[in-house]
C-alpha cells in the first residue's frame, strides 16, 4: 500500500508508564517525515498524551528520550531527525532516580484520599509522593499483612510483595490479609487480589521467590524503600545487607510472643541492623513465632508501625526511627526507647567494610547442615533420629520405651502421645537428674528442635540409649494419628 504523499507509516513503541494514555495499547502506528510531526501526529491520535510529552512552550520534555531505531534523536537532528518508511520509534520516559514521570490525582483519587488532602502535612503535594513512591514488602506474614493493607489504602503508588508460601490455617490468627476460604491458595495470590480491590489505583507486583543472595540485588533495586517483615534471621542480614549496597531505607519490624521491636535503618543517615546485632544468635537461641508463638494482634501493632515509618519517609515529614530503636510490650502495655549509633568499625556501613557484596546468609548464620560451621559442630555428637511410624512400631513392640515430652505444659494441654511424661526443655538441665540412663528413650518437641537440643545434652552427660522424634508430634499427627490436633 503507498503511503499518502511523502509520509511514512511507522510504529512508535510506547513504555509501559505512558500506556494508560494510549488505551493500553504498546504500539502506535504515525506518520510524519520527521520525528516531530510523527510525533505530532501521535498527539493528535492521543491527546492524553500530550502534557505527558511535552512541555507548555511546545519543547519536548527533559525526561522523555526519544530513539528512532537504536539512536537517540539528541545526536542526530533533535526533532527534525529524518523518517524512513523501515524506521521505529521509541519514548523512554526516565524512571526512579531521574526526574520522575508527573502524577496528577485522577477525580476519584481527589475523592479517596480526601482525608490526607485536607491534612497540611501530606496534601496534594504528599499525595503525588505516595502515588509516585513504590515500597517492597518482603514477606507478607503477621507483619505484611497490616502494611500491605495500610499502604495499600494510603496510596502508594507500586507496592512489591515478596513470598513464597501458601495461606495455613494457622496463619488465620494474625495475617489479616487473608480469610477462611484463601487456605491453600498462594499467599501473592491472595494478597494481590486483596489489595487490588482495597485500592484499583495502585500497582501490585508480585515476586514469587525465596528471597536470596541470588536474586535480592535485582528484585530491591527497583523500589524506594524495603519493608522488612522477614521471620528469620538469614533473610533479615540479606535484606540489611541488600539495602545497604542498594542505598535503600529498611524499615525494620519483628515480633516474638507479646513484644515487638521497630526501627529504620538507613545507612546513610544512621546505623544499620548490623551495627545493632553484628552476629546473628547460635540456632536455636532464638526461637521462632511457629516454636515459641505469637499474640495475634502483636504484628498488627509492629506492622502499622512500620507502615506508619514508610509513610513518613516518603513524606519526608516527621522524625523517622533512624537511630533509634523502639520496644514494644503488650502485656505490659509500654513503649520504650533506645538509642542506637552507627559502629565505626560496622563490618556493612562502616568507612573501612569488608562486606561489600552479598554472602551466604544460612551460613552465616549457622544454619548449613552437615558442613563444619561452629555452630552446627553440636549435632556433630549424633543423636539418633527415630521417624514417626518407626516410632509406633516400636512403642507396639516394647513395652519398657520412656517417652518424653519436652515442649512447654499449655503445648501438652493442646495435644501429646499417650503416656509421655513431660519435662519442659526449659527445665530440662535441671531436671535430668531424675531420669535412669538405663532406660531406652524417646524425647519429642513439637517440631524436633527442642527435643534434639534436649537429647544432646543427655548424651553428653552420657546417656546412650536415647532418640529423638523427627518432625515432633507434629509427623506423628501428620503420619500416625490423623486424629490429634496440629498447631
Ligand atoms: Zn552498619
Amino acid at each position: 500500500m503507498k503511503n499518502s504523499g511523502n509520509n511514512n507509516t511507522i510504529p512508535v513503541y510506547i513504555p509501559t508508564a505512558l500506556q494508560r494514555f494510549v488505551g493500553q495499547e504498546e504500539t502506535i502506528r504515525v506518520t510524519g517525515r520527521t520525528v516531530g510531526e510523527a510525533l505530532k501526529d501521535l498527539v493528535r491520535q492521543h491527546e492524553a498524551l500530550e502534557p505527558h510529552l511535552y512541555e507548555e512552550e511546545g519543547k519536548l520534555r527533559s525526561f522523555v528520550n526519544v530513539f528512532v531505531n537504536d539512536e537517540d534523536i539528541r545526536h542526530a537532528q533533535g526533532l527534525q531527525t529524518a523518517l524512513k518508511e523501515t524506521d521505529a520509534l521509541t519514548i523512554v520516559p526516565s524512571i526512579a532516580g531521574g526526574a520522575d514521570e508527573p502524577v496528577n490525582l485522577s477525580h476519584d483519587e481527589i475523592k479517596r484520599y480526601s482525608r490526607h488532602l485536607i491534612m497540611p502535612e501530606v496534601g496534594v503535594e504528599g499525595q503525588k509522593k505516595l502515588k509516585a513512591a513504590s515500597m517492597l514488602l518482603i514477606g507478607t506474614g503477621g507483619l505484611g499483612s497490616p502494611l500491605g493493607l495500610y499502604l495499600a489504602s494510603a496510596g502508594v503508588g507500586r507496592i512489591g510483595l515478596v513470598d513464597f508460601d501458601v495461606v495455613d490455617f494457622t496463619n488465620l490468627q494474625r495475617q489479616v490479609l487473608y480469610t477462611t476460604q484463601d487456605v491453600g491458595k498462594p499467599k501473592l495470590q491472595a494478597a494481590k487480589e486483596r489489595l487490588q480491590a482495597i485500592n484499583p489505583h495502585i500497582r501490585i507486583e508480585t515476586h514469587e521467590v525465596r528471597l536470596s543472595s541470588e536474586n535480592a540485588m535485582e528484585i530491591i533495586k527497583n523500589y524506594d524503600i524495603v519493608i522488612d517483615g522477614t521471620d528469620n534471621f538469614p533473610t533479615r542480614y540479606l535484606v540489611n545487607d541488600a539495602c545497604v549496597l542498594t542505598g535503600k531505607p529498611n524499615v525494620y519490624g519483628s515480633i516474638f510472643r507479646f513484644e515487638g521491636q521497630a526501627s529504620v535503618f538507613d545507612a546513610k543517615r544512621g546505623p544499620c541492623y548490623r551495627c545493632l546485632y553484628p552476629e546473628p544468635p547460635p540456632p536455636g537461641l532464638v526461637p521462632s513465632c511457629a516454636e515459641g508463638g505469637v499474640l495475634g494482634i502483636l504484628p498488627g501493632i509492629i506492622g502499622t508501625i512500620q507502615a506508619t515509618e514508610g509513610i513518613k519517609l516518603i513524606l519526608g515529614n516527621g522524625e523517622p526511627l533512624i537511630g533509634r530503636l523502639l520496644l514494644f510490650n503488650a502485656l505490659k502495655m509500654r513503649f520504650r526507647e533506645l538509642k542506637l549509633k552507627k559502629n565505626p568499625d560496622c563490618p556493612l556501613c562502616g568507612p573501612n567494610p569488608s562486606i561489600r557484596k552479598l554472602i551466604d546468609y544460612e551460613e552465616f548464620c549457622g544454619l548449613r547442615r552437615g558442613e563444619e560451621t561452629p555452630a552446627a559442630a553440636p549435632q556433630a555428637n549424633g543423636v539418633q533420629e527415630i521417624s514417626a511410624p518407626e516410632l509406633k512400631k516400636l512403642l507396639s513392640e516394647k513395652a519398657n520405651i520412656t517417652l518424653i515430652d519436652v515442649r512447654e505444659a499449655h503445648e501438652y494441654e493442646i495435644c501429646h502421645i499417650e503416656g509421655a511424661r513431660l519435662i519442659p526443655s526449659s527445665e530440662f538441665a535441671r531436671r535430668m537428674s531424675e531420669l535412669d540412663s538405663a532406660d531406652e528413650m524417646v524425647l519429642y518437641c513439637h517440631k524436633g528442635m527442642r527435643s534434639r537440643k534436649a537429647a544432646e545434652l543427655l548424651k553428653s552427660a552420657g546417656f546412650k540409649k536415647i532418640k529423638s522424634l523427627a518432625g515432633g508430634v507434629d509427623a506423628w499427627a501428620e503420619e500416625v494419628d490423623p486424629g490429634m490436633p496440629r498447631y
